[in-house]
């Protein structure tokens, strides 16, 4: 691959940076580059993944959901990895690349906390040093989240800066490596930044997908009409939908929709016609933002912490550009009817990420009357209950 095509998506990607970490991370890209090669690797990732993350996760018929609706739903169960979502598989993969470039310290942001949790939890694991910056903000609205990460031996710094949430949280945890990068590793939490960390994080969570075909071939003989997954920066997703992408199979990414398609009160970064989308680079990377006019990145809203970031991984930008994943939007409150759907019908607390995949199926029932449709389940909704609040 030449050097200007590494990391690109079509026009998306790409390593958009400061001089002192170009070198890290080629570095990092030849580490990953010889570990994805190397058998000793995967095999030792594999074991945990087995034994510690508890995969395969289970793909469950969620047959009271599937009457309620009037199409047959499978379930991909993430929510039943340690730790409680998807994030874990990307940590662990990235933690043993760490102990494999003979790092021992790491940094990582967080927004809800789920990623500074995952690698709070990968850190104890393999007796690497962790500290997790977070803005003060979400620590507040986080907090059970961030005395976990405290119990699992991480150290959590509040950010003050900009909006004290996750996208300041990102910039902290930069400055950290720039200032450290000969002992310290980013562990970057999503399908975002620059190369390789999209290429890479995919290729993580890659084994949703590989897991998801052969078990729902075994279930149905067959192959699933839609596949739906929530859109954060997009790593449940593209870890779905990677095994699948040559199939004849709809691929439905579901982008929070927040209050309203005002500037400020979502992040739906396809919306069409939403104010403020367009294409510019953040955090190193060439993509979908929301901005003002003048380029600056718009505040974010979600009912969900994990969706609420202004940009998305480059991969699903050219995904979005060639047709191949369909995004959509869901409001907060057809997110939060989806948590209590579930709930009554199959005994399960989505994620409330996870729900907007869920809320999208209900919606386009009528669409997919008869259909076979399998949805991501990124997470479970026990971190979310102080945001549920009673039955509905
Ligand atoms: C973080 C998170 C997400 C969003 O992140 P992606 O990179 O878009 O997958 C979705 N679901 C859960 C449960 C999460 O914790």
């Amino acid at each position: 691959m030449t050097k200007a095509a590494q990391g690109r998506f079509g026009p998306y990607g790409g390593t958009f940076v400061p001089e002192t970490l170009m070198e890290p991370l080629r570095e990092l890209a030849e580490a990953y580059e010889a570990a994805r090669r190397d058998k000793a690797f995967q095999a030792e990732l594999r074991r945990l993944l087995r034994d510690y993350v508890g995969r395969p996760t289970p793909l469950s018929r969620a047959d009271r959901l599937s009457e309620e609706l009037g199409c047959r739903v499978l379930l991909k169960r993430e929510d039943l990895c340690h730790t409680g979502a998807h994030k874990i598989n990307n940590a662990l993969g990235q933690a043993l690349l760490v102990k494999r470039m003979g790092k021992k310290r790491v940094v990582a942001e967080t927004g809800a906390g789920q990623h500074g949790v995952a690698s709070a939890t990968v850190c104890a694991l393999l007796g690497l040093e962790c500290v997790v910056y977070m803005g003060r903000e979400d620590m507040e609205r986080q907090s059970p989240n961030v005395h976990r990460m405290r119990l699992l031996g991480a150290e959590v710094r509040a950010v003050d800066s900009g909006s004290r949430t996750l996208k300041d949280a990102i910039n902290e945890a930069m400055r950290d490596w720039v200032t450290n990068v000969r002992t310290t590793h980013y562990l970057l939490g999503s399908v975002l930044g620059a190369h390789p960390y999209p290429s890479m994080v995919r290729d993580f969570h890659g084994v949703i997908g590989q897991e998801a075909r052969a078990q729902v071939r075994e279930q149905t003989g067959g192959l699933p009409d839609v596949l739906v997954a929530c859109v954060g920066g997009g790593s449940n997703a593209i870890g779905l939908f990677g095994a699948f992408l040559d199939d004849p199979c709809a691929l439905v990414g579901v982008e929070a929709g927040g209050r309203s398609s005002e500037p400020g009160q979502h992040a739906a970064r396809f919306l069409p016609g939403a104010s403020g989308a367009g294409v510019g680079v953040l955090h190193g990377t060439r993509t979908y933002l929301l901005q003002d006019d003048a380029g600056n990145v718009l505040p974010t809203h979600s009912i969900s912490a994990g969706l609420d970031y202004p940009a998305v991984g480059p991969e699903h930008a050219q995904l979005h550009d060639s047709g191949r994943v369909r995004y959509e939007s869901v409001r907060d409150h057809e997110a939060l009817e989806a948590f209590h759907l579930l709930a009554a019908t199959e005994g399960i607390l989505p994620a409330l990420e996870s729900s907007h995949a869920l809320a999208w199926v209900s919606r386009a029932r009528e669409a997919l009357r008869g259909r076979t449709v399998l949805v991501n389940l990124s997470g479970r909704g026990d971190k979310d209950l102080a945001v549920v609040g009673g039955p509905a």
